[in-house]
C-alpha cells in the first residue's frame, strides 16, 4: 500500500469483480442500439477503461473535460467545458461514464447540457456515489459502490492530480492534507 495512504475502502479485486458485473448488464441494456459511451476526464479515465472491455457489443467512446469554478475539494456547480465531445449527440442513447457523484453538480450541468443537443436517452453509470454530498436532484442508473463522505482518491480520483494511478479506493492520511497546507 502506498505510504500516503491511511485505508484501502475498495480493493482492486472488488473493482475488477464490479466492472465484470455492471458491464454484463449494460451489454445487455444496450444490445443492438450502438451506444456512445461518455467519459469524464480525468477521473474516469481507469473506470471507462476496465468497464468498457466488459461490455461485449458494438458502441462508440468520447470523452468530454470540465472543470468546475472553485477549487478545494468542493465543486461551487459553475462548470466550464475545457474539452468537448467530437461526436454528435443527437439521436443517440447515451451512457455518461463517472468516477465519483458527489453534490450531482458536474453530472447536472452535463445531462442539461446533452439533453438540449436532443440526445435520445441518457444514462448514469458511475464507480462511487457519496449521497451525502448531493445538492443537485441526480440519480446513477447505475453505481459500482457507495462510499462514506469522505474524501477519496486512488483509481482515477486525485488530490491535486496526484494518486490517480493507484489501483484501489483509499483514504489519505491527515497529515498528507496538512504538509500541502504549509
Ligand atoms: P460533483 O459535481 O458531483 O460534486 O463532483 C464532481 C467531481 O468532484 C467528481 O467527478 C470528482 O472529480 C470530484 N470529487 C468529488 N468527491 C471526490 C472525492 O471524494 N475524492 C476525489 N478525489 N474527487 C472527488
Ligand atoms: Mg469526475
Ligand atoms: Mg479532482
Amino acid at each position: 500500500m502506498h505510504n500516503d495512504i491511511k485505508e484501502v475502502l475498495i480493493s482492486e479485486e472488488e473493482i475488477a469483480q464490479k466492472c465484470k458485473e455492471l458491464g454484463k448488464q449494460l451489454a445487455e441494456e444496450y444490445d443492438g442500439r450502438f451506444p456512445l459511451a461518455i467519459g469524464v476526464l480525468k477521473g474516469a479515465m481507469p473506470f471507462m477503461s476496465d468497464i468498457l472491455r466488459r461490455i461485449e457489443i458494438p458502441l462508440e467512446m468520447d470523452f468530454m473535460d470540465v472543470s468546475s469554478y472553485g477549487g478545494g475539494t468542493t465543486s461551487s456547480g459553475e462548470v466550464k467545458i475545457v474539452k468537448d465531445l467530437d461526436t454528435k449527440v443527437e439521436g443517440r442513447d447515451l451512457l455518461i461514464i463517472e468516477d465519483i457523484i458527489d453534490s450531482g453538480l458536474t453530472l447536472s450541468y452535463l445531462i442539461d447540457l446533452f439533453k438540449y443537443r436532443k440526445a435520445n436517452s441518457i444514462k448514469i453509470v458511475t464507480l462511487l456515489d457519496k449521497p451525502a454530498g448531493r445538492t443537485a436532484a441526480i440519480k446513477a442508473d447505475m453505481v459500482g459502490f457507495e462510499v462514506p463522505n469522505e474524501f477519496v482518491v486512488g483509481y482515477g480520483l486525485d488530490y491535486d492530480e496526484i494518486y490517480r494511478n493507484l489501483p484501489y479506493i483509499g483514504v489519505l492520511k491527515p497529515e498528507v492534507y496538512s504538509e500541502k497546507l504549509k
